[in-house]
């Protein structure tokens, strides 16, 4: 079966939109969201709308929690704590419930799914290999999906080796193997990797296959929403870089 895999589209209703139309032109049978539906974004409520409609599961993200109120805000950076005050604000009560029931964890077809890294599903970011070791050591699945760090990435362990991990770019594609694999899709919303086009993944449960997928989307109209909404403008700056 084919997956769809999204993560951290923090409220860009403009890139989710147009992940969502390039997944139509696929395969896949399902979505997945490892979280972070909101925050930085100037439209939480269609995000949480359009995932509600589309994905057959969501975890929770820092930002999700910060929201509904189970995380405090002063965990955040000022530009991440003025974003989650204002979604609060803006964000429909029925939506905010929703969000109320996700968890930052799960499982499903024996792959382990986490919103951060599965020694600390809410917050570690997950960008050496030698964390990655740890969390191999921390979850019993041959593949966990990760996402929270913004960037698209693999860590690869094979019986006997030490972990690598690389960046990765649209078109990477990869055979799981017996090898266990940490991975990253990157971000929807907000991509921090340099390439500002929404980020994604696809993953054949049926081939053991994944690949990083990038869809171009209407960068400026996002932005605009942003500095319309009154959030901060290195929120609208950054979509423009990929950072
Ligand atoms: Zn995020």
């Amino acid at each position: 079966m084919q997956v769809a895999i999204v993560s951290d589209i923090h409220g860009n209703r403009h890139a989710f939109e147009a992940v969502l139309e390039d997944v139509s032109r696929t395969e896949a049978r399902e979505l997945w969201c490892l979280g972070d539906v909101v925050g930085y974004g100037a439209d939480p409520n269609d995000c949480c709308a359009l995932v509600r409609e589309h994905a057959a599961l969501c975890l929770a993200g820092n930002h999700d929690l910060a929201v509904t109120g189970e995380l405090p805000l002063d965990d955040f950076s000022r530009g991440a704590e003025l974003a989650a005050r204002w979604t609060q604000e803006v964000l429909d009560g029925h939506h905010r419930d929703w969000l109320a029931t996700l968890r930052p964890q799960d499982a499903e077809d024996g792959i382990g799914l986490f919103h951060a890294s599965p020694r600390d599903p809410v917050w570690e970011y997950v960008l050496s290999a030698l964390l990655a070791e740890l969390c191999f050591d921390a979850a019993p699945q041959p593949l966990l999906l990760i996402g929270h760090s913004h960037v698209a990435l693999s860590f690869v362990r094979a019986e006997g080796e030490p972990a690598t991990g690389r960046a990765r770019r649209e078109g990477d594609r990869e055979a799981l193997g017996a090898a266990r694999w940490l991975v990253n899709p990157g971000s929807v919303g907000q991509p921090r990797d340099g390439d500002a086009r929404a980020a994604w993944l696809m993953l054949d449960t049926t081939a053991g296959t994944i690949e990083w997928r990038r869809t171009e989307y209407d960068v400026a109209g996002a932005a605009a929403a942003i500095r319309a909404a009154r959030l901060p403008d290195s929120l609208a700056e950054r979509l423009q870089y990929g950072q």
